[in-house]
């Protein structure tokens, strides 16, 4: 069994967030989820944060090293879409997605950088998305932030991958969430059919990948994109 860590996750109160947090508590690990809103499930210490303000995170990420100890895995999961395409889509637009889903994993992974640093130890996992590669039409501020992940992750590799850190980025395709479930119905169907594995994932499927780079047995794996997407992007 691999060694017990303290886990904090962004965005642990639903979807995959919520998935990986359940992974971890099953495996034993000690979990703390970030939620604007709802709570975490069984298992965890839930602390209010939104990843927006780098203040509220420290308080976060402070009141979790009180309950648990350092930081030692960090999974920047919280993310959102605003979908349209370009002349529709504001500056305001643009921007807040990168707030939340870039900007966002950059303060989570600056603030959990000290303590790895000290501990010579740390996993850091970014949920990046198939369309970070892909590209998708209606979401050009979405794919930006989410393959702005891949060149962080990477950085973070050089910066500090002589010190026992790992950071690398999951790319999940479509994923059963209330994101996906937004999608209308025509369009969930034709996206099945242009996925090899011709159905959408559950959010477990993502978080056992997640649990596994965060283990002993991925010590060797830095600066990886992973996909989890039933072959959709296949050729990245
Ligand atoms: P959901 O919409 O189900 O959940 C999003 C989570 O992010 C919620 O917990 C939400 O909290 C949190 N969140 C959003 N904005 C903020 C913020 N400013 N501060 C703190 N938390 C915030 O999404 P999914 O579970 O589907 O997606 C999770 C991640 O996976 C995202 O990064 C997404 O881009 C990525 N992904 C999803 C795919 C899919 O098919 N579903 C595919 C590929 C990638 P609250 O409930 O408080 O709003």
């Amino acid at each position: 069994m691999s060694t017990q860590r303290t886990v904090l996750i962004t965005g642990g109160n639903r979807g995959i967030g919520r998935a990986i947090a359940e992974e971890f508590v099953a495996l034993g690990h000690r979990v703390a989820v970030t939620a604007r809103s709802g709570e975490g499930p069984e298992g965890t210490l839930t602390v209010h944060a939104d990843v927006t303000d780098a203040a509220s995170l420290d308080a976060a990420f402070t009141a979790v090293e009180e309950q648990y100890g350092p930081v030692e895995v960090v999974v920047a999961n919280a993310g959102i879409t605003r979908d349209l395409l370009l002349l529709r889509m504001t500056e305001a637009d643009f921007t807040d997605v990168i707030d939340t889903n870039l900007t966002g994993a950059f303060r989570l992974v600056k603030r959990a950088s000290k303590g790895m640093i000290k501990a010579r130890f740390g996993r850091i996992i970014l949920v990046s998305s198939v369309v970070g590669l892909l590209g998708s039409a209606g979401q050009i501020n979405y794919s930006a932030s989410k393959s702005g992940l891949i060149g962080l992750a990477r950085s973070v590799t050089r910066e500090l991958g002589s010190r026992g850190i790992t950071a690398n980025v999951i790319a999940p395709g479509f994923i059963e969430t209330d994101m996906t479930a937004e999608l209308p119905e025509q369009t969930q169907a034709d996206y099945k059919k242009s996925i090899p594995a011709g159905r959408f994932a559950t959010p477990t499927e993502v978080a056992k990948v997640i649990t596994w780079l965060a283990s002993d047995d991925a010590a060797y794996i830095s600066g990886a994109v992973i996909p989890v997407d039933g072959g959709l992007g296949m050729g990245h």
